[in-house]
């Protein structure tokens, strides 16, 4: 029998009162284990392409590359960051504890805090340049797996999508996300629109529910490429399949080693980084 959304939120209710150590056992729960040691450092871009279920279920899994290089060279350039927050309606909260972001820029030590804290000779330049971030959009993804209510899920094509209405805010997807890549709507979201111009083609969100970077699914539905990768003039975003071999996300990983996030975790994040 399926539980109903007031016996749930009552059961979910009592979840707010749940401390840190339960919220470590639902994460543990939720598979975030180490990897194998050879998965520990940086990636190799061929590991998981062509042995995931993903690719076997549906030929496609979406995936970014982020060519820092590229983006290094543009200083202050946040068009990426406007086009997405704009064709989403990310409201504009400036107070970093009421803030909802998709897609920003973090410092390289806290984007890679796992090797930053390991190697003190990465050249002044790649630390001082702030790393763009989103959500990872993880092959084994543990915000999947702690969602009570399947609000989020993970789709055949690999991206981790949202279904805001099922939301009931208990964050735990937050709590599970070892890279905060959501945000939660502590106001009216609405109210950090105001003023600015509507995208009516997407929906806005109420108070209490989480967000994060879609992969602009309803965009790829349209035939379009994500607004962020449309948006850089200069090259930095490349988005295509990783289950493809002749793909350009395959060939730039095949060319260039890249990194992703944490590899120790398993996530298996879809978003690549080319750091120099
Ligand atoms: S980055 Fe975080 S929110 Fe995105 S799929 Fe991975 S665990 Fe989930
Ligand atoms: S892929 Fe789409 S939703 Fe994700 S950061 Fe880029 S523009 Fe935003």
């Amino acid at each position: 029998m399926e539980l109903k959304r007031r016996d749930f939120l009552k059961i979910v209710g009592g979840s707010a009162l749940i401390g840190g150590s339960a919220i470590s056992a639902l994460v543990e729960e939720a598979g975030i284990a180490h990897a194998s040691p050879h998965e520990e450092h940086g990636h190799s871009a061929e590991e998981d392409h062509g042995h995931g279920h993903i690719e076997e279920a549906s030929g496609i899994r979406w995936a970014m590359v982020v060519d820092m290089r590229k983006c290094s060279e543009q200083e202050g350039c946040r068009d990426c960051i406007n086009a997405c927050h704009y064709v989403h309606n990310v409201p504009n909260f400036p107070d970093p504890k009421e803030e909802v972001k998709w897609i920003w820029k973090d410092e390289y030590h806290h984007v890679f805090t796992d090797i930053s804290t390991l190697d003190p000779y990465v050249p002044e330049h790649i630390k001082r340049h702030p790393f763009l971030v989103l959500c990872n959009h993880c092959d084994n993804p543990p915000c999947v797996r702690v969602c009570p209510t399947k609000a989020t899920f993970k789709r055949p094509d690999g991206i981790v999508a949202m279904d805001y209405h099922r939301c009931i805010g208990c964050r735990f997807c937050m709590a599970a996300c070892p890279y905060g890549s959501r945000s939660f709507n502590w106001r009216d979201p609405r109210l950090g629109l105001k003023g600015r111009e509507l995208n009516y083609e997407f929906p806005t969100r109420m108070r209490g529910v989480v967000e994060k970077c879609n992969f602009c699914v309803e965009r790829l539905a349209q035939g379009k490429i994500p607004a962020c990768v449309e948006a850089c003039k200069h090259g930095a975003l490349t988005f295509g399949n990783l289950a493809d071999p002749n793909s350009e996300v395959r060939a730039l990983l095949r060319e260039n080693y890249a990194l992703r996030r944490k590899p120790q975790l398993g996530t298996k994040p879809s978003v690549f980084y080319i750091i120099a």
